[in-house]
């Protein structure tokens, strides 16, 4: 149970402040509106822990949250908004490649994915990036309400494919029902614990 959350503070820049690395880390990721904020609060049972990674100018920042003095949760922006420019787009990634090439204490990286969307370019990117610095990955499918359960199943199968994942290793999540919401809390908890 998360008795106490603690906000630490933001990441600005590749290299700017960060807070001390004495703690795991397990940080959050994927396109913009994919459902992050929802699935933090989700996850740590509070309505608005993620709100001040949704204030205006500071959705571009990096937010660290100390979870029980026992770990570090980390807020990654949002990246790939469909009404920003192609350069603009492509701003999320020195921030979060260098937030996430220095980070020694980082145990693992929950990766999310529309469950009604294809992987963007964007995803792909991040999941190369992901293994090319040899990360943990866990693959969360959001919103999985918006589905039926047949169509929901059915997408994991194409995506997991795509992905080159046993469809049995992607969480099924949904911020409106609930569902994944446990097994997602014990799979972050065994990153940051083992
Ligand atoms: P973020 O930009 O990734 O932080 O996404 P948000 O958590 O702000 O969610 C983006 C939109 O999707 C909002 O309108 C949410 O209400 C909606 N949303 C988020 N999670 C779910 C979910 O599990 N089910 C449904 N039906 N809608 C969701």
């Amino acid at each position: 149970p998360i008795r106490k959350i603690d906000y630490l503070g933001p990441m600005a820049a590749a290299g700017g402040w960060r807070p001390e690395t004495s703690l795991p880390e397990v940080a959050f990721s994927g396109r913009s509106n994919v459902g992050k904020s929802s699935l933090i609060n989700a996850l740590v049972r509070r309505k608005a822990l993620a709100r001040v990674s949704k204030t205006p100018g500071r959705t571009r920042e990096i937010h660290f949250f100390g979870i029980n003095d026992a770990f570090t949760l980390v807020d990654l922006p949002g990246y790939g908004y469909a009404k920003i420019s192609k350069e603009r787009q492509a701003e999320w990634r020195p921030l979060i490649e260098g937030y996430l090439r220095g980070a020694p204490a980082l145990r693992g990286v929950v990766q999310l994915l529309d469950v009604r969307r294809d992987p963007t370019d964007d995803d792909l990117q991040m999941f190369d990036l992901l293994a090319d610095i040899g990360l943990p990955t866990l693959v969360c499918v959001t919103k999985v309400d918006k589905l039926s359960k047949g169509a929901a199943a059915k997408q994991v199968q194409s995506l997991a494919l795509r992905l080159g994942l046993d469809p049995a290793q992607v969480i099924s999540f949904s911020a409106v029902s609930g569902a994944g919401r446990d097994e997602l809390a014990e799979a972050v908890m065994s990153l940051v614990t083992a």
